[in-house]
């Protein structure tokens, strides 16, 4: 097969960790017999300081033409002080909103062998856990209306949290699809004691629970959630919930893995366009050092390999590479507690060595 693939390398590590996926990419097209070709263009702070913007069309364009994304994190401290639309973050929703990338699916697992790099009590830690949290991406209080007034108080800023019927019908079967195929039980989480759109949320996943019997499905208030992640991971399968809350739940998940620089992503529309990137920020504090850990990012292709082109060989291929390394005891800095740990070039290369 030939596939393009756009992508956003962006700021701090980006650079690092896509370069990093790339030659993963680059083996398996060669062990596989595919052609795979591949197009950077700017996004975030170093598109700031090229153009004077986060999100230049020519991105966006490049992004919609390719069979697919890879992105690597944006943002950094350079630009933390430039106004709301110039942030690098906004060419992330920019992108997001142009692709229509209403899904993402964060997938956080216990890998056995890291065990030991995992917060929770042993006792909780002994029955691992594998939760696929989808997370609704282009609505909710990140999109709402916003602005800054004079208050009763004086400045006051305020930010609005709306969502639509169809908003949230089309995450919510996303949902389901997902749980049907893992093992069928799917949690929702809001705050439907509290908000209206929670209310709203609730009420459409239990319409829509009638036409998948075979799915278990619970409410959990959002709180309770937040406790429940860390008392008793192992009770979650899926889980679906809207933008905000999947943002902050799934970095608390990604944690109880080990680390942030092991947890990869998908963004998809409702075809099989997509974007892939690690859950993690650009990591400016080891930016430039080569001591990222690149398997986020790497992981991120294998969900692209198998999202965007069906290639499930392929993906299981980098999955069991990534499985192999750990396995053998190969750490970054960031997972390593004795010995001296890879660089993020090196831990590439012991993952292209066990394809
Ligand atoms: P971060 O995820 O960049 O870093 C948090 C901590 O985790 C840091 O100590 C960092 O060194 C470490 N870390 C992250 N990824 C790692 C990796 N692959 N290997 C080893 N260690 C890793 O979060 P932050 O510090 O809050 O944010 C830094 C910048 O990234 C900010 O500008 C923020 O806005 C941006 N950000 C971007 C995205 C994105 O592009 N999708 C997501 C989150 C944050």
């Amino acid at each position: 097969m030939k596939k393009h693939i756009a992508l956003l390398r962006g700021d701090g590590i980006g650079p690092e960790i896509v370069d990093s996926a790339v030659e993963v990419l680059k083996a398996v097209a060669v062990k596989f017999g595919h052609e795979f070709t591949f197009t950077p263009y700017l996004i975030g702070g170093s598109a700031i300081d090229a153009c004077g913007k986060p999100l230049p069309e020519e991105t966006v364009e490049g992004c919609l033409a390719a069979d697919s994304v890879l992105l690597g994190a944006v943002g950094g401290p350079k630009w933390d002080t430039l106004p709301g639309h110039l942030r690098p973050e906004k060419a992330l929703l920019g992108i997001r909103s142009a692709m229509g990338l209403f899904t993402n699916l964060r997938p956080a697992k216990l890998y056995p062998a890291l065990k030991e790099e995992c917060p929770l009590r042993p006792d909780i830690v002994e029955k691992g856990f594998d939760i696929m949290i989808v997370r609704e991406l282009t609505g909710g209080i990140y999109f709402g209306e916003r602005g800054y007034r004079e208050g009763k108080y004086g400045e006051e800023a305020y930010d609005t949290e709306a969502y639509s019927r169809m908003e949230i019908e089309r995450i919510v079967r996303v949902a389901f699809e997902t749980a049907r195929k893992r093992r069928k039980k799917l949690t929702s989480i809001d705050k439907a004691n509290v908000l209206e759109t929670s209310r709203l949320w609730r009420k459409i996943v239990h319409e829509i629970a009638a036409e998948y019997p075979d799915v278990e499905v619970a409410d959990m208030l959002v709180d309770n959630a937040a406790m429940q992640l860390v008392r008793n991971p192992a009770q979650f399968d899926t889980i679906v919930t809207s933008n905000m809350f999947g943002d902050i739940l799934s970095d608390e998940a990604s944690q109880i893995t080990g680390s942030i620089g092991m947890l990869p992503s998908a963004s998809l529309n409702d075809g099989t366009k997509g974007l892939y990137e690690p859950i993690h920020g650009s990591a400016p504090d080891i930016a430039g050092q080569n001591k990222a850990n690149p398997i986020a990012t790497i992981l991120s292709a294998a969900m692209l390999l198998l999202y965007a082109f069906d290639m499930k060989a392929e993906s299981d291929c980098i999955v069991n590479a990534v499985d192999k390394v750990l396995n053998a005891g190969l750490r970054t800095a960031d997972l390593c507690r004795v010995g001296a740990p890879l660089t993020c070039t090196e831990m590439t290369q012991k993952v292209i060595e066990n394809l």
